[in-house]
């Protein structure tokens, strides 16, 4: 009895993800995973953006205290945050670590919560950090980085920004990962931090070796200065059971309205938890959908409109012209979504977790990047991978979007792509089963934790 109970409190593992949806949802299936292989589990997360631990009753939380004002919250200024959740949450992750040392194993951070390698090398504990984006992404943000030391950024002029980056093939300098909301010296603090890891003991990844091969060998001895890389991709197929990890609450009514759809006719549309429109662009995405006369299912998520409640914009001409075609939901169950059978394109801001759900469920999108790490995975969605088509300019035109929209959902071009998405899904689904890439990596990873 004694022994049983030595053991599993030496399982324990303390994971500390990173307080945004796209940080969140990877943590937390990862954490399912590892609860289902016998570890117990504890998760530190901020007053910011705090999970609901009721929809977790397996695991334990507890708070970090972020202090973060509210004026630097509304200023939607990303590295700032992260650059103030670095410096504050020390002390708490520290009281957090004395009281548990004894019983665990190691930390698994968010890249973004680089605090943690210190906090946790100060008790002798290991970590392991969990990169949430590709790896592509890593390295333009590396080349930002040294396009910052050089003294280049604010970037070039508007003609080079069309240049490809040499050796980055197919990406071009405007594909970058640069945020529109943060200063260029921050972001660059945060990404030196975050790829300066000395004592990680390993690196996982919600990336599939496959889907970015020569980026994988890359980055070996780019980075990861010797130490492991588990590619586990796609994160959010590993998990047994999948409770919602959701900020906001799901409206599943638009799974009754998706049944009465033919088959392959939704285009689904979201564009994540953080991209911000204007009022006009919100204009031409609404009656781009009205005038391509497909049915449409999309998320207005509360916030997310410049200066507006969101749904002000409905006006009684579109919605009139719209009726049963449309749905639109604040917030919904994606994946779910984007299985049903009735959806035939996904209209996305190709966040890295929507890309892989896509790819992963056969999905071909319509790609309208808007900040960081997104229009480097549209490029790779429309020019390697071949199963998305752009959506570019700087304004959003609601003719392009009608175009755009039929392209995709009923002309040939769409439906080639569609066929190459399900080949994705078809790999996918190989390197899920037991012998596939994913599976034995995952293996690979508690061997790896249990040897220390
Ligand atoms: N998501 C969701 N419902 C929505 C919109 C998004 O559950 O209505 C989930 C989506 O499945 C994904 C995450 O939110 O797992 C968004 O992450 P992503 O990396 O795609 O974009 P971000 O929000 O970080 O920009």
């Amino acid at each position: 009895m004694e022994k049983t109970l030595e053991i599993s409190k030496r399982r324990r593992l303390l994971l500390v993800p990173c307080p945004y949806q796209g940080h969140i949802n990877p943590m937390l299936h990862l954490a399912t995973y590892l609860h289902h292989n016998g570890f117990s589990i504890t998760i530190a997360h901020t007053f910011f953006n705090s999970i609901n631990s009721n929809r977790h009753p397996d695991f334990t939380f507890v708070h970090l205290n972020d202090q973060l004002p509210n004026d630097l919250l509304v200023s939607l200024d990303v590295a700032s945050v992260l650059l103030a959740i670095n410096d504050n949450c020390k002390a708490s992750l520290e009281d957090i670590l004395a009281n548990i040392v004894e019983d665990v194993m190691c930390v698994i951070h968010d890249e973004a919560m680089y605090f943690c390698e210190a906090v946790a090398s100060g008790f002798g504990v290991r970590s392991l950090v969990l990169r949430t984006t590709s790896i592509a992404a890593c390295i333009s943000r590396l080349v930002v980085l040294q396009l910052h030391a050089e003294g280049r950024l604010p970037l070039l002029d508007q003609g080079s920004m069309e240049d490809e980056v040499p050796n980055l093939h197919p990406l071009r300098y405007k594909d970058l990962p640069f945020s529109v909301t943060s200063d260029v010296s921050k972001m660059a603090e945060v990404i030196l931090k975050m790829y300066n890891i000395t004592t990680s003991s390993a690196v996982i990844w919600n990336t599939i070796p496959w889907l970015e091969p020569s980026e994988f060998t890359q980055i070996k001895t780019r980075i990861c200065n010797q130490v492991p890389i588990f590619p586990i991709g796609p994160i959010h197929k590993i998990s047994p059971t999948s409770s919602s990890s959701s900020l906001l609450s799901e409206d599943s009514t638009c799974l009754s309205w998706l049944h009465k759809q033919a088959p392959n006719s939704v285009i689904y549309v979201s564009l994540g938890s953080i991209a911000i429109l204007t009022n006009q662009e919100l204009q031409e995405m609404a009656w781009g959908l009205a005038n391509s006369n497909q049915p449409f299912l999309w998320v207005v998520r509360p916030g997310s409109i410049k200066g507006s409640d969101g749904i002000g914009f409905v006006l009684e001409e579109f919605q009139v012209k719209v009726g049963d075609r449309g749905c639109i939901v604040d917030w919904a169950p994606q994946k779910e979504v984007l299985a049903h059978s009735a959806v035939g394109g996904f209209w996305s801001h190709c966040g890295w977790n929507s890309t892989v759900e896509s790819l992963s469920l056969g999905v071909p999108m319509l790609c309208r990047p808007y900040s960081g790490d997104q229009r480097g995975n549209s490029r790779y969605i429309c020019c390697v991978w071949r199963v998305g088509l752009g959506l570019e300019g700087d304004e959003l035109k609601r003719n392009e979007v009608e175009k755009g929209i039929r392209k995709l959902m009923v002309e040939e071009e769409g439906r080639k792509m569609r066929e190459r998405a399900m080949d994705f899904k078809r790999m996918i689904e190989e390197c899920l089963r037991e012998g596939g890439s994913c599976s034995r990596n995952l293996k690979e990873l508690v061997d790896f934790i249990m040897s220390f």
